[in-house]
């Protein structure tokens, strides 16, 4: 399971401070005490959103903060209490006191739970008035809101898997389209550790890319890969097969896509049919741009591809084509769904 870790600290608002003063007019020239209450200071509520995938947000962000209530006025005026800050984190995180390690909330979709309460607001001078006390001169101060620090953990399933020949590209393809890794726990079954990535497209797009060295490479070196391992790479919804258009030992590109579509079909049927995209890569090794579609063609024609499988060329190494491979990706695992909700539609 690839795990991606946050460390962040709430602080909830502090209350407003109670006034102290007392009623000036003409009539009441000795007026008793009007000092208002202090408002609540704002919780911090960590709530569960479909619309987040990762903690990528929380990288470099460590401290979140609600606003503070306001103070109490003259004239028996209350401060208004702050408004809650609502931090949204993926369906499936888990929240843990930092110190404690105490398993504070477990936030499936849907779920909100108030983390850090915010402080009350301090008594206003007129809250003390009583028959013995008609002129109380004490207000209170607002009362601190809680600080907590948290350890957040989400058990990320990556979403599209790169496989190919050792060599073929796929390191190189996902550090061009991740610009930034989460931190993955050690992996306990290999040192083939899954690498993941988060791709960010535009419009708010998002893909989570597991990269699948131990598939192949550590199947033919028998390196015994776990069965866990293979169930996590299983729910991976839509392969890409990364193909080396000129792979230096002089083999044929049709050739090691079948070697490689065998080998998946042994270790995995199930991750063999998943839906995938071949993405012929290191075309920059064919020279001019123009012959890439000539690539594709005589790529398709050999290995007799149907229309419904796609194929992109790209290199993976300078970045080219990528956006275009990407898109198809997403609209692969997306179609049937909606866009992201604010988001214009995709232009054919
Ligand atoms: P992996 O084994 O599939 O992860 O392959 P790597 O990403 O490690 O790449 C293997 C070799 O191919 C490295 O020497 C890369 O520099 C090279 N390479 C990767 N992508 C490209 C590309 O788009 N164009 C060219 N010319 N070389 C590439
Ligand atoms: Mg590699």
């Amino acid at each position: 399971m690839f795990v991606d870790r946050a460390r962040i600290l709430l602080k909830a608002g502090k209350g407003g401070d109670g006034k102290r003063s007392f009623r000036r007019s003409k009539g009441q020239p000795k007026g008793g005490p009007d000092g208002g209450d202090g408002g609540r200071g704002g919780d911090v509520i960590l709530a569960a959103d479909d619309g987040i995938n990762t903690l990528i947000d929380f990288r470099g962000v460590y401290e979140w903060k609600a606003e503070d209530g306001e103070p109490g006025g003259s004239n028996s005026r209350t401060g208004a209490d702050a408004d809650a800050r609502l931090i949204r984190v993926p369906p499936g995180t888990m929240v843990f006191g930092e110190e404690s390690g105490e398993l504070l909330a477990d936030l499936g979709p849907g779920d909100s739970q108030v983390i850090a309460r915010g402080g009350f607001g301090g008594f206003g001078n007129e809250h003390f008035k009583s028959a013995t006390n008609q002129a109380p001169r004490n207000a209170v101060p607002g009362h601190p809101g809680e600080v907590v620090a948290l350890r957040l953990e989400l058990k990320v399933i990556a979403e599209v898997g790169l496989v190919g020949l050792p060599n073929a590209g796929k390191s190189s393809l996902l550090k061009t389209v991740t610009r930034a890794d989460p931190k993955i726990a050690d992996y306990p079954f290999t040192t083939l550790s899954p690498q993941l990535g988060i791709a960010s497209l535009d419009r708010g797009r998002r893909l989570v890319i597991a990269d699948i060295p131990g598939l192949i490479e550590g199947a033919a070196d028998g390196a015994g890969l776990g069965h866990d391992f293979l169930r996590h790479v299983e729910r991976t919804r839509v392969i890409v097969h990364v193909l080396d258009v000129m792979p230096p030992d002089g083999s044929r590109p049709a050739d090691n896509y079948r070697a490689i579509r065998r080998e998946l079909m042994d270790y995995s049927p199930q991750l063999a049919e998943k839906r995938e995209i071949i993405a012929l890569n290191k075309l920059d090794l064919l020279g001019s741009e123009t012959e890439w579609p000539e690539a594709i063609k005589s790529l398709r024609a050999e290995l007799q591809l149907g229309p419904d499988h796609e194929t992109v060329g790209i290199s993976g190494g300078i970045g080219a084509g990528t956006d275009e491979l990407l898109d198809k990706v997403w609209h692969m695992l997306h179609d049937a769904e909606e866009e992201p909700e604010g988001w214009p539609k995709a232009q054919a």
